[in-house]
């Protein structure tokens, strides 16, 4: 947003009307974070988002086929239309306890800021844009999206702007994400995963000691994916997340397995990399017996950038900083990811505990 646009009357009114419905906002937060909504489980609080939409005077939102939450707000004319989107999805699984404990400004809940204050927030620009009566050229879709946590592998986003998506052909797209205005993220930190699992015969580790041991394999594997040279320019990273298999500490396993996780702002360095696991794990299993090692991606986001001139990154000393490549909010270098149930969001520093 440009000081141009913000020095408009109508919004000049909009902001008033945020100013003057922070209470509700936070209301709001409180009552969606408060909503169960672990991956492939966020309908219920899609539901209330839909009804929340409409209660801003937006039309009557809509359920895509994965899910996603809709409403496009009609501009003036017949161009193509800015997304702003907000994450249904939490990385909290079912059962975990949502109760948000409020203390004055300071609210404590595990999803209050990622991404409760993003949908809180989808709402109160709705609202604001109601309210001030504000008339947009382009038509704004207006989204709360499914599986944008781990597992989801932003399955929400990728419907909207896939060959059937309601974004196809958008002039532009916010994702409102995570509490704090002191930066407006303009790259994405591209990420592949993957899962490498081996499997054999089993046995028990005395009678049939000599039986290969997907377990051995495994650890030598890993530790050849782990000592590949990685580069530095751009930043790319490879790391092993979780280990499993076996049954017993006297059993030799039937199978075992590691979820790979491998960033960069390349894809040719995503690519790269992922050539070299393929040529290391087809090189492994020679000294095991050759047991069966079979790489699944498991993940896949593609990285990207948007220009640091474009209206959605203009005008960052208003309220925000332009994040450069290099500097994405995933940025191993800075901010590493806090995912704990003492997430917390504070109304007078605008500021949380999670780097979304
Ligand atoms: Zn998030």
């Amino acid at each position: 947003m440009t000081r141009d646009t913000l020095r408009l009357p109508a919004v000049r009114r909009a902001a008033d009307h945020v100013l003057a419905g922070d209470e509700a906002t936070l209301r709001t937060q409180i009552e969606l974070s408060e909503i169960p909504a672990p991956a492939f489980q966020e309908a219920e609080r899609g539901r209330r988002m839909g009804v929340l939409l409409a209660e801003a005077g937006l039309p009557a939102p809509v359920a895509d086929t994965v899910g996603n939450v809709l409403t496009t707000r009609p501009g003036s004319k017949s161009v193509p239309p800015l997304v702003v989107s907000a994450h249904l999805d939490t990385v909290f699984p079912a059962g975990t306890d949502v109760t948000v404990h409020r203390d004055g400004d300071f609210l404590r809940g595990p999803g209050i800021s990622d991404d409760a204050r993003g949908l809180a927030t989808l709402l109160a620009v709705a609202r604001a844009m109601t309210g001030a009566g504000i008339a947009t050229r382009a038509p704004v879709i207006f989204a709360a999206t499914v599986g944008e946590e781990g597992i989801g592998d932003l399955r929400g986003v990728k419907h909207l702007f896939g060959t059937d998506g309601a974004g196809r052909g958008a002039a532009g797209f916010v994702s409102l994400d995570g509490a704090g205005l002191d930066r407006i993220v303009i790259d994405g930190l591209g990420s592949r995963r993957y899962r490498l699992e081996v499997t054999g015969p089993g046995g028990h580790s005395w009678v049939d000691w000599g039986t290969p041991n997907p377990i051995h394999a495994l650890l030598d594997v890993g530790r050849s994916l782990t000592s590949i040279a990685l580069p530095l320019d751009p930043v790319t990273t490879l790391t092993v997340g979780r280990i499993g298999g076996g049954t017993s500490v006297n059993a030799i396993p039937q199978s075992a397995w590691i979820e790979i996780d491998t960033r960069s702002a390349s894809g040719e360095s995503l690519d790269a990399l992922e050539a070299e696991i393929r040529a290391r794990v087809e090189a492994a299993p020679a000294a095991h017996g050759r047991l069966p090692f079979g790489l699944t991606v498991i993940g896949d986001r593609p990285g990207g950038t948007s220009d640091p001139a474009s209206p959605n990154a203009d005008g960052p000393p208003v309220t925000s900083r332009v994040f450069p490549s290099g500097d994405q909010t995933a940025s191993p270098r800075n901010c590493p990811f806090q995912r704990t149930s003492v997430e917390w969001f504070s109304r007078s520093t605008r500021t949380s505990s999670v780097v979304p």
